[in-house]
């Protein structure tokens, strides 16, 4: 086992640069959350007070009102945002998310999150991200496309493939990213398709796309595994969250050895310490929707699935979810964060001094858009890679993005989290340099 790394989260205050906000005022604010690593980093980079001006602000925030009208006739205003957080080392990169709690903090949040997490890999873009205030489970697939094409419209000024480039989120799909890529087109008058990625592939999207990011997060969990000489075959594991990214990561993280003695998704949890099979449990979802009534094991809470003595636990839902109030009982040995943010400020330090591993979301679950990334380079090529190919590039990037971020930490004796953002915040405020101020 490690050493445990040095982590206190709790600075003098007076040694945070430019600090507005106090860091635990709101702990599961994920712009604060953000930002209260940022300054970590930046403290410890010892990082231009003028660079860091600009890096702790978003280049461009906008808010639009999304007219719809909807299949009865009826019309509803939805608010939308779109927020370029920092595009100085390339077009800005971030998802759409349509969802009734989708706020411009998080926005915000999620588009810096982006801007680090492209820089953590290496990848040549910047960081942004979009939302729609709305519960598109209550909507026709018709009212569907009508926002998407209006969102799309009311934000068209910011998008195009040198500029800013959407991708899936948080219920948006390949299908959504497909008319984002029409309406482009439409607008422009020739078909782009390197303007959104997580596209379809029969229309220019990528082999590989729809399982890189939980591919990703098995490459980075059995680094760690490797580096804290654990076996990987019958490591036990538990996943909170079985979509995209949950699902694909327990069934790779199987295939490799691992028992999965956990998962879960918003209707709960099943524990089996004998081992889940992770591909029945994907067929019975496609099925029924939830995991709700899957008999192959027991109920859980959910909150009591991320408490389980288990190797390794990958939180792959929410934002949130391990914070200071649950951390002190958290029993994993490594935490491969999978989902964006699933852990706040205040649960750092507590999992810090319990010696918990923790692979950041910025590292862990950057397989998705260094996948993105590769969909980019094929558009803008014409030229299509194999599905070995894209997999065993995803595996270079992931594997030396993991121990660049781990021989930082090891180097200044500082968590994974705050190596990865050390990394990240270094790499853009170097660019920052090299390009000046535009005036
Ligand atoms: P998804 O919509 O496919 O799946 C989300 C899963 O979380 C579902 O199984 C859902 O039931 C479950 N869930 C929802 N509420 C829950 C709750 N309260 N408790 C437990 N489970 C709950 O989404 P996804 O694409 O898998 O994304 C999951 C997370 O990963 C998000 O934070 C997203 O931003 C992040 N992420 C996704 C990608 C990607 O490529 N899809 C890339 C990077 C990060």
């Amino acid at each position: 086992m490690a050493t445990p790394l040095v982590t206190d989260l709790r600075l003098p205050t007076h040694r945070v640069l430019g600090r507005d906000k106090d860091r635990f005022l709101n702990e599961e604010n994920p712009f604060e959350a953000m930002m209260s690593r940022f300054d970590r980093a930046a403290e410890l980079l010892d990082l231009d007070p003028g660079i860091y001006k600009i890096l702790r602000n978003p280049e461009k925030q906008i808010i639009i009102s999304i007219p719809v009208q909807f299949d009865n006739g009826d019309v509803e205003v939805f608010t939308g945002f779109r927020v370029l957080y920092n595009t100085s080392r390339g077009p800005a990169k971030g998802g759409i998310r349509f969802d009734t709690q989708v706020t411009l903090e998080e926005v915000k949040a999620l588009a810096a999150w982006m801007t680090w997490k492209c820089a953590v890999v290496n990848i040549p873009f910047g960081g942004s991200k979009g939302g729609v205030i709305c519960d598109p489970l209550k909507m026709s697939v018709g009212e569907l496309e009508r926002l998407t094409r209006r969102y799309t419209a009311g934000i068209i000024s910011l998008l195009g493939p040198d500029s800013d480039v959407p991708a899936p989120d948080v219920n948006t799909n390949e299908r959504v990213m497909a008319w984002v890529m029409d309406t482009y087109s439409m607008h422009v008058r020739h078909t782009v398709t390197s303007v959104v990625t997580g596209k379809p592939v029969e229309m220019g999207g990528s082999l590989g796309r729809r399982e890189a990011t939980g591919r990703g997060c098995m490459i980075v969990a059995k680094e760690a595994l490797q580096y804290l000489g654990m076996p990987v075959q019958g490591t036990t594991v538990a996943v909170q969250g079985f979509g995209n990214v949950g699902s694909v990561a327990a069934q790779m993280l199987q295939r490799e050895g691992c028992t999965i003695t956990a998962i879960g998704d918003r209707s709960g949890g099943i524990v089996n310490p004998r081992g889940i099979d992770v591909d029945d449990a994907i067929r019975y979802v496609a099925e029924h929707k939830t995991l709700e009534g899957y008999p192959k094991g027991d109920a859980i809470s959910n909150e009591d699935l991320l408490t389980l003595e288990v190797d390794v636990l990958v939180p792959a839902a929410l934002e949130n979810v391990i914070t200071s109030k649950n951390a002190g009982n958290i029993r994993a040995k490594v935490i491969c964060e999978g989902a964006n943010g699933p852990t706040t400020a205040g649960a750092d330090a507590i999992l810090d001094e319990k010696g918990i591993f923790v692979i950041p979301d910025i590292l862990a679950n950057a397989g998705g858009v260094t996948v993105s990334y590769f969909e980019w380079v094929q558009d803008r090529g014409g030229y299509f890679w194999s599905e070995q190919l894209v997999n065993d590039r995803l595996r270079e990037i992931m594997t030396r993005s993991f121990r660049d971020v781990l021989n930082l930490s090891q180097q200044h004796k500082v968590n994974m989290r705050t190596a990865a953002y050390m990394l990240a915040i270094s790499r853009v405020a170097t660019v920052h340099k090299l390009r000046g101020i535009y005036a």
